[in-house]
């Protein structure tokens, strides 16, 4: 459940609404401050919350029927446009995150941002901690790798976006990165979910590859409810008995996340296409979609990665920059149509 409560009430009167809504009956409360206004998240059996009528209540919202209503749109309360660094994402020029799977080689890491950077991309995007699905495969560099951001955002010049795995690594995460990823096979954690509401950098929440839209919405409540509005929804392929793309382009839920929350939604093609080859191709029909931007896998020497890795799928930095001005008029022609 979400009270709102006014946006002039003091923290006294709104910590003593909190400890009268707080029953023992597996009833928690917290207080939550979005955009201006304030509200009190109730977590636990609506039936069980006490009816209080406090003068600073302006609204008390079931959760029972989405579960989700502070990133419903009808409500006004999630940002259409979130900073990365000092670029928008939403309502503006299409946007674009783009870097390679891992931090492998610094040289090749650094040589690839700068070929981003000099394509028009507004961000650097690079995992440090690697969701693998063989425990034998490489992991990203994880600590020593966290180390070695400042100094390649530094070389690079451009904001990071990079994967968080583990909600312990939010804080240290959260002072190196402008952009705190969290990868399709981690977006129902909910425990990593409610760290990241208290990270103070926005979020890169991809789709769950098996998950409905209204979970991935869900799972974004999560991040909002504990504090963060910040939140870019990405789609990026869902599984499909049809392996002809590594995982099917997921674009109606592109247009069903559009009509449920102003949040941001972009798409990766890389992890989509699975092939450098369909790469712009996926990219030019998330762009007809209408997509806020775009994240995307390049590698200066995709010969160069480890292997079993992404190799397959890097793009090659050099045709960012097209790419994007495809899409973008992709974009234009679509919103006239
Ligand atoms: C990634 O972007 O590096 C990644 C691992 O993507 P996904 O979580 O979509 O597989
Ligand atoms: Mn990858």
């Amino acid at each position: 459940m979400i009270i709102e409560v006014d946006k002039d009430a003091d923290a006294g009167a709104i910590a003593a609404l909190c400890d009268s809504l707080t029953t023992g009956d597996d009833v928690t409360v917290w207080p939550v401050s979005i955009g201006g206004r304030r509200f009190v998240a109730v977590s636990g059996d609506e039936a069980r919350v006490p009816d209080i009528d406090a003068p600073i209540i302006v609204g008390r919202h079931s959760t029972n029927a989405r579960g989700y209503w502070l990133v419903d749109r009808a409500n006004g309360v999630a940002p259409s446009t979130v900073n990365v660094g000092d670029n928008p994402v939403g309502c503006g020029p299409l946007w674009c995150a783009a870097g390679p799977c891992a931090l492998e080689s610094f040289d090749d890491a650094v040589a690839t941002g700068l070929a981003v950077r000099q394509q028009g991309a507004h961000a650097l995007r690079i995992g440090i901690f690697k969701p693998r699905t063989s425990p034998y495969n490489f992991q990203g560099k994880q600590g020593p790798g966290v180390k070695l951001v400042p100094e390649l955002k530094a070389a690079v010049g451009l904001p990071v976006v990079t994967e968080v795995l583990d909600p312990r690594d939010v804080g240290l995460m959260a002072e190196v990165a402008d952009c705190l990823q969290v990868g399709t096979r981690n977006m129902t954690n909910q425990a990593l979910l409610k760290e990241l509401g208290g990270a103070g950098r926005p979020v890169l929440l991809k789709r769950g590859y098996r998950t409905p839209v209204e979970e991935w919405l869900r799972a974004a409540e999560f991040i909002v409810a504990h504090g963060n509005p910040s939140v870019i929804l990405c789609a990026r392929g869902i599984s499909s008995f049809d392996t002809s793309l590594r995982f099917m382009p997921d674009l109606g839920a592109v247009l069903a996340a559009r009509e449920r929350t102003d949040l941001p939604v972009i798409f990766d093609p890389s992890h989509s296409a699975g092939r450098a080859d369909a790469v712009a191709r996926v990219a030019l029909a998330a762009a007809a979609f209408g997509v806020d931007g775009l994240l995307i896998e390049a590698h200066i020497a995709p010969q160069r990665m480890y292997r079993p890795g992404d190799s397959g799928q890097a793009y090659d930095p050099t045709k960012i920059s097209s790419l994007m001005a495809a899409c973008t008029a992709v974009c234009d022609i679509t919103a006239r149509l």
